[in-house]
């Protein structure tokens, strides 16, 4: 049987959309199958739509190199295909004095990484621009910013298939084996039906459903270290009329949980405080309304007329971590797997922050892995 395509990529988040680009750009044939009704409905689109600078991962990690080069990447193709997005800047706030040192070394970190115009400056100057915020020192990062994460899946969407890739929607891919001309994919539609695929080459861009796809493929995950934690991040909005002024995006000083709870506008100016952190053991979505409190007292550290009545549940995303609670650093698995026995498969794990960020490099990537196919 001859493949109806080179690649198949499993997910239509902005990582196999902007992938199908990638590839149908260099002349591939590509079909994107998605389990939902629509593009991006995950985790692609339940996330604080932040174009990260790159400052906080190791240096030479996959998160730093991707982050850094894939913001560049966004933000020329945000001003080519008119994507709304802004170039806000940030600020990482010491709420007291010996968070300073963290401010020093996040700098050096950034640098190290190679973002530009870190800088950090004093409580004053943070006032000036952000008069509610109070502060010992903040870490200003120029090159961050916001985009609409919608309308950058729909884009990579539209470039794929303007170089003929297909969208296949409601078709869950179930089994992947081995073929005579690469790899048959089983896959079953909203009816119930199985179909199947054959194809040369197979990336696997499911997000919280990768693991699931590796291993249906025959992949060992424990053995290749691709078990996902599932760790949700709840969102609070900030009622409009409540007073407080914010007008970029502010972050806590992080710690070993993550980037910390922080303040984000969106490009409609709505704010929201998020997300927490909070491992769990299936996808869910649903808010727990008492957080509020919480919420409030982590950010009125920095925001201190925040009062707990001007936040309501906004939404949550989940994100497919590598790292379980209190591990170490994982870096995203981004993986071409002939040694494993698996030739011209690409596995994407663990593509959580800065996955959006870093999209078209991690799709560039991909397209390099698989340009001997
Ligand atoms: C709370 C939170 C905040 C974040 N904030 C930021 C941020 O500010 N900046 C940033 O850069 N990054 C951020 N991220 C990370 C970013 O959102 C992700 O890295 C990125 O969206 C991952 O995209 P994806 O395409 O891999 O996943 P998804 O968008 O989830 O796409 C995977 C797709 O695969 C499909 N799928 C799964 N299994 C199958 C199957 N068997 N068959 C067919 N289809 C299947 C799913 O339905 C889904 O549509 C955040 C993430 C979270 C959760």
């Amino acid at each position: 049987m001859s493949p109806e395509a080179d690649v198949v990529v499993v997910g239509a988040g902005v990582i196999g959309l902007a992938t199908a680009a990638a590839l149908a750009r260099r002349g591939r044939s590509v079909i994107v199958v998605e389990r939902n009704t629509a593009i991006a409905q995950e985790v692609s689109t339940r996330n604080s739509e932040v174009i990260h600078a790159g400052i906080y991962y190791p240096a030479d990690s996959l998160k730093a190199t991707l982050c850094v080069a894939g913001r560049e990447l966004l933000y020329a193709r945000c001003a080519e295909r008119k994507i709304p997005h802004r170039k806000t800047g940030k600020f990482i706030v010491a709420t007291d004095a010996s968070e300073i040192a963290t401010l020093e070394m996040l700098r050096e970190r950034g640098i190290a990484n190679g973002v530009t115009g870190l800088e950090i400056i004093g409580p004053e100057e943070v006032r000036r621009s952000e008069p509610d915020v109070r502060c010992e020192a903040a870490l200003v990062s120029p090159e961050t910013g916001i985009v609409d994460a919608h309308a950058l899946a729909v884009s990579f969407l539209a470039e794929a298939e303007s170089f003929d890739a297909t969208l296949a929607l409601c078709v869950e891919v179930v089994a992947i084996e081995r073929s005579p001309s690469g790899y048959r994919l089983r896959a079953r539609d909203a009816s119930g039906a199985l179909s199947e695929i054959e194809c040369a080459a197979v990336v696997n861009a499911a997000g919280l459903g990768s693991e699931a796809v590796a291993e249906c493929a025959g992949f060992d995950v424990d053995a290749r270290g691709y078990r996902l934690h599932l760790c949700k991040g709840d969102y609070f909005a900030l009622a409009p009329a409540c007073g407080l002024r914010i007008s970029t995006l502010i972050y806590p000083v992080p710690s070993d949980a993550g980037l910390g709870i922080h303040v984000t506008t969106d490009l409609a100016g709505r704010v929201r405080l998020g997300p927490d952190t909070e491992y769990v053991d299936a996808v869910r979505y649903e808010i727990d309304a008492s957080k509020r409190a919480v919420f409030a007292r982590a950010v009125r550290r920095y925001l201190p007329a925040l009062d707990d009545e001007a936040l309501s549940p906004d939404f949550a995303g989940v994100r497919p971590k590598l790292a379980g609670p209190g591990e170490p650093f994982r870096d995203f698995a981004i993986c071409e797997e002939s040694d494993a026995g698996f030739p011209a498969f690409v596995n994407l794990i663990g593509i959580e922050s800065p996955g959006l960020t870093a999209s078209a490099a991690i799709a560039e990537r991909v397209a390099e892995l698989l340009s001997g196919l």
